[in-house]
């Protein structure tokens, strides 16, 4: 099955973020150590990305829609989306997953719009906090 990446605008991906299917990628490095991160993302660093992937398909069990950010998701969440992508179409694992998105102008952008943001340490977030 073919898949395209897609973009998503925060105020789209806020209108959707409490659907439980929905999983949020963050691809930041060190950054996300000492920003805030969107509630409930998972944290994938780009610079380790590609070996983590089988981690990733895990820990997204039972999502159909992954939404990537890094920073201002210029370089890195696009790539690393891509990455996925490439890796789904040549293997048959995630096919639950549909939907592979790149949230516009990235972790940045949320937080300038004003979007909630989580600053909570916890491995993985739980995203309840705002
Ligand atoms: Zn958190």
């Amino acid at each position: 099955m073919a898949r395209s990446l897609s973009y998503i605008s925060s105020s789209q991906l806020i209108s959707i973020a409490r659907n439980p299917r929905i999983a949020i990628i963050d691809v930041r490095d060190e950054e996300r150590n000492y920003d805030a991160h969107i509630a409930g993302s998972h944290h994938y660093a780009s610079d380790t990305f590609s070996d983590r992937i089988p981690s990733l398909i895990d820990a997204v069990k039972g999502k159909d829609t992954l939404v990537f950010h890094c920073a201002l998701s210029q370089i890195r969440g696009p790539t690393c989306a891509r990455t996925l992508l490439n890796y789904l179409s040549e293997t048959k694992e995630g096919s639950e997953i549909k939907n592979v998105m790149v949230l516009e102008r990235g972790f940045n952008g949320w937080e300038a719009s004003g979007r909630p943001v989580c600053r909570c340490s916890d491995i993985p977030c739980k995203g309840e906090s705002s």
